[in-house]
């Protein structure tokens, strides 16, 4: 979501958990669509002479370049950014990489967006250091990417925003927890404790970016849940991590139309 007037982006809370939810009073209204963690978008950033000689600004030009050089990788390379990106092309939505990704210098509480206005996915280059880092935003991204292709989504819907929360949050995020390869857990409980992440990741997902009450935002969860958590597409099953399933839904993309 993004942009200006009616800045709609959507950030990704950093899996800390420490959104920046913040009060909501009057002064800060502008900014309840998440507009202010993506300064770039709004040409405010600039570093400060400080905050160069202190050493924590002024090397943008360096974290671009490594953050796009991983971009570059993963779309070559990773199994779930190519299925998304062919998912993509198939659906009407082609990626081109220097187009529709874009590597800039975000708010710490963020490691990316989607923007819907420009059609853009934003990599917080200081904050998505590394290329695994890299690939969960590009994945995540591409899902809403892909919604909004797909279904015209209104970022401004509370409850489309919260479904594509939900979905991105199932078919990325929460399939590399750890739960899932614990062998001696039962399967009942680990399908809770994957609803449960869903739930908690897309809810952090969804106050990053909007300021509402967190009682609010757990009913609009609630509410569309079980709709958008059984909507599979385009990856077709859950990844895990350190299974072979990533590669699975890679291989089986053509068989969905999507090469
Ligand atoms: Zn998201």
């Amino acid at each position: 979501m993004t942009n200006s007037d009616n800045n709609t982006k959507s950030p990704e809370s950093q899996e800390n958990g420490t959104t920046s939810t913040k009060e909501s009073n009057t002064e800060e209204k502008k900014e309840a669509w998440g507009f202010d963690l993506y300064p770039e978008r709004r040409s405010t950033f600039k570093p400060t002479v400080s905050n160069i000689l202190l050493g924590r600004e002024g090397k943008e030009g360096i974290e671009k370049i490594k953050c796009e050089k991983n971009v570059y990788e993963c779309v070559k390379n990773s199994p779930i950014v190519k299925t998304m990106m062919a998912a993509l092309k198939s659906s009407g939505c082609p990626i081109d990489i220097r187009r529709h990704i874009s590597c800039e210098v975000c708010d710490y509480s963020v490691s990316g967006g989607y923007d819907p206005e420009m059609n853009q996915i934003v990599v917080c280059q200081n904050v998505c250091t590394k290329k695994s880092m890299v690939q969960g935003v590009l994945a995540h991204e591409m899902i809403h990417m892909f919604d909004y292709c797909r279904n015209e989504l209104n970022f401004k819907n509370m409850e489309h925003l919260a479904c594509t929360e939900i979905r991105a949050a199932n078919l990325t995020h929460c399939s590399f927890m750890s739960a899932w390869s614990q062998g001696d857990a039962s399967w009942t409980k680990i399908k809770q404790a994957h609803q449960d992440c869903v739930k908690t990741k897309a809810l952090y997902s969804v106050l990053a970016v909007r300021q509402i009450g967190k009682a609010e935002a757990v009913d609009i969860i609630e509410k569309v849940f079980p709709k958008c958590y059984a909507d599979m597409e385009p990856i077709g099953r859950r990844m895990r991590r350190n299974s072979e399933d990533m590669f699975r839904a890679y291989r089986d993309a053509s068989y969905y139309g999507y090469e």
